[in-house]
């Protein structure tokens, strides 16, 4: 698939205290990776700044606000809640990664580019409408799949999020928007302790599925196939958007699932096919977790040369 990496330096800028586990060493290990070769047939794009129209689609304008007008002097950072932080340049890095999913989002519907890979930080899946959490801070994956629905006039998107945490943010956003199907993939009785199977949504447009910690990687693929690729057939989306974390990587610090770099490509190649079926071609991917520097860079390099191969 003709595929599109976009990207900023904003996302290196945006700082918190030294022993988190979300660092820019995260973006630079990705980018790193994305080098070499292989990726010579990937078009590059720097991501624009988020409109404060898109940012509104998901967000409080008081949330809104807070981010974009608290002063933060030099090296300070401040708490947001007990694990997300504003520092002086998250406000930018924040709107860069907003922006790039919204870029994406034009650029597949304009039919510039096909698949898309989005590499940002902070990343977005567990931010509220009127809080930060969890490391996010805007909601980006949301935001792109309200402004397909409202301006680019789909009636079918899909969103998928295979990270090890559970995307509560988006499952918030879209709880009551029946064009979103909003599907999660997770450990179970994790952060952020929500994804229960019984969660399904205001029409029925959410399927959670948990797993226990240890479950094998050939169990995770297996649901995967079974669940999430008949779910996508049934409801045969114009979009695919994918919340790409990669902490359910077996080496990775904050998860406890087994799966290795080479089955990220295998899921880039499955969801690439549905869209080819379905969505005219149309997925864009965003990151968000994935905290073992070397198996993040593996794996979303993994996972950008199986789009890059369809
Ligand atoms: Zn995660």
């Amino acid at each position: 698939m003709k595929t599109t990496l976009y990207t900023h330096e904003a996302g290196l800028k945006h700082h918190i205290p030294l022993e988190h586990a979300e660092q820019p060493d995260r973006l630079r290990a990705v980018l790193d990776a994305l080098n070499g070769p292989q990726f010579d047939a990937l078009i590059r794009k720097a991501a624009p700044r988020a409109v404060r129209e898109d940012l509104l689609r998901v967000h409080t304008s008081d949330y809104v606000d807070l981010i974009l007008s608290t002063e933060v002097k030099g090296d300070e950072t401040l708490a947001l809640d007990w694990d997300t932080y504003l520092s002086a340049g998250s406000a930018e890095a924040a709107l860069r990664g907003a922006g790039a999913a919204v870029q994406a989002l034009d650029d597949v519907m304009a039919g510039d580019t096909q698949a898309a890979f989005c590499a940002t930080r902070p990343p977005g899946h567990h931010a509220r409408a009127s809080a930060a959490m969890g490391f996010c801070i805007f909601s980006n994956v949301a935001i792109a799949a309200k402004r397909a629905l409202e301006v680019h006039g789909l009636a079918k998107v899909a969103v998928v999020d295979f990270d090890v945490h559970h995307g509560n943010g988006t499952q918030e956003a879209l709880w009551d928007v029946p064009g979103a199907l909003f599907i999660s993939l997770h450990q179970q009785d994790h952060y952020p302790g929500t994804g229960f199977a019984a969660q399904t949504g205001g029409s029925d447009n959410v399927l959670n599925l948990p797993m226990p910690a240890g479950t094998s990687a050939q169990k995770w693929m297996a649901l995967f196939d079974q669940k999430v690729v008949s779910r996508l057939n049934q409801f045969a989306p114009e979009l695919i958007l994918v919340s790409a974390g990669f902490d359910a990587h077996r080496d990775d610090p904050l998860g406890g699932l087994q799966l290795e770099a080479e089955h990220f490509a295998e899921l880039a190649v499955c969801l690439g096919k549905l869209s080819q079926t379905h969505s005219n071609s149309r997925l864009v991917s965003v990151l968000e977790g994935g905290y073992d520097l070397p198996a993040l860079g593996r794996s979303a390099a993994q996972f950008v040369e199986g789009l890059l191969e369809l």
